[in-house]
């Protein structure tokens, strides 16, 4: 037997939950999967490695689908100031209060992200979720889309979505073109305690190797730090005996907050850029990292993919207020239209960032550091930056 659903959306991490979310409470049945269950509680006794900068527009979706209360009652790190500065000079400095906002942005443990709406889903009355599940088959005909799971059950949709991270299962099947190539980069991520307090700043230093971010976690000498380098470096880095290590990322930050006194398990994530050619195809759709992954360096990959999110659940909602097929391809160009300029705007500007910062050659070296400086005097510029990076 066959289980009739509007939207099926495979994958529940940030993007997938947030997607169900926007659509809780609606005309549109809803059926989210996953081959694990995010739970809906978190330890906040322990730090949690993943975290996310999460930006205004974020925050703001979060908070349309009923997710930011319960995300702020949980544990959120606002950042109000950010340094960032060139191993070989130039530096720039931002300040939330000159854009007169509170902060820049919210530093969140990812694992708080998932509980949060996970708690909203709970509650949903039209959102069913199998999960654990294993997919077996996913099959588009005129109609829809059908859906196999290992332990049996079938569905039947008008629509599914994959947000199903960086190796989509969904993008595969359905052999969505892919442009993928090697940042060159590894990413190693691990929470670390230092001597002086982060005064909640954002600090990134830019080496020729890579950039190294400290983020700020709730407790004043807690940060969370992402440092992507060259893949025989991060293998060093991965390598070293802790008391080395300490003493290794002080130096590497300058002992900007002093030295580091203890680091939490390292984690190195191989970093690669990823492009869906087409994000929809009839009755499919691409959404987070599925369809596509940046470099970490400006911390927007999941800003993206809820961004994305936010477009398709508004997609969805106005073609089943219209009583229009809700799988159908015009209804889904809509969606990709909205998202793919932006999309491809950041993959751009991450690609001109990271090439800029690992130039060695005597001139851009100059022009970048003499940039730098001349953003940070001057107020207006500086100001419309910050803009662009926080909505
Ligand atoms: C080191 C690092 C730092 C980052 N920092 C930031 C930051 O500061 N700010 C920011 O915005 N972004 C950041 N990002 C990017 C961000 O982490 C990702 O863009 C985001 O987590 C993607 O979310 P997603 O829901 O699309 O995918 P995922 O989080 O990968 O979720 C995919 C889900 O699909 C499920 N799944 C996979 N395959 C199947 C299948 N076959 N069947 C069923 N379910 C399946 C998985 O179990 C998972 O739950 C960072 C990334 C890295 C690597």
């Amino acid at each position: 037997m066959k289980q009739q659903v509007d939207v099926i959306i495979i994958g529940a991490g940030v993007v997938g939950l947030s997607l169900a979310a926007a659509l809780k409470d609606s005309a549109l049945s809803v059926l989210i999967c996953d081959k694990q269950r995010p739970s809906s509680v978190v330890d906040l006794s322990v730090s949690h490695p993943r975290v996310s900068a999460i930006t205004h527009a974020s925050r703001d979706f979060l908070k349309a689908v009923g997710a930011w209360n319960l995300i702020a009652s949980l544990r959120v790190s606002p950042y109000r100031e950010m340094h960032v500065w060139d191993a070989k000079g130039g530096e720039i400095h931002f300040n939330a209060a000159e854009v007169a906002r509170a902060n820049l942005g919210f530093i969140i443990e990812n694992a708080v992200l998932t509980a949060a709406l996970m708690q909203v889903i709970d509650n949903a009355t039209n959102i069913t979720c199998q999960m654990p599940a294993i997919v077996e088959s996913m099959i588009t005909d005129e109609e829809g889309v059908c859906v196999t799971l290992a332990n049996g059950q079938v569905f039947q949709a008008q629509c599914l979505v994959g947000a199903d991270g960086a190796n989509s299962f969904c993008r595969e099947t359905f052999a969505f073109p892919l442009q993928e190539t090697s940042y060159e980069h590894h990413a190693i991520v691990c929470d670390v305690k230092t001597t002086l307090s982060h005064e909640n700043s954002a600090y990134q230093r830019f080496m020729q190797q890579g950039p190294l971010a400290f983020l700020p976690l709730q407790e004043a000498h807690h940060c969370s730090i992402v440092w992507s380098t060259v893949p025989e470096h991060a293998k060093e880095i991965m390598a070293m005996e802790e008391d080395f290590f300490r003493d290794y990322l002080s130096k590497a930050l300058e002992l900007r907050l002093g030295d580091v006194t203890a680091v939490g398990m390292r984690y190195s994530f191989p970093l690669t850029k990823r492009h869906a050619r087409d994000y929809v195809k009839p009755h499919v759709a691409l959404v987070g990292d599925a369809c596509h992954t940046i470099h970490p360096l400006a911390g927007q990959g999941m800003n993206l993919g809820l961004m994305d999110a936010k477009a398709l659940a508004k997609e969805l909602l106005a073609a089943k207020a219209k009583q229009r097929h809700v799988g159908s391809l015009s209804t889904l160009r809509r969606y990709e239209r909205a998202r793919k300029e932006a999309n491809q705007t950041m993959l751009l500007a991450m690609d001109g960032f990271k090439k800029l910062f690992a130039s060695e050659n005597d001139w851009v070296v100059k022009a970048r550091g003499t940039g730098l400086d001349i953003v940070d005097k001057c107020p207006p510029l500086k100001r419309l930056f910050m803009l662009q990076a926080m909505d």
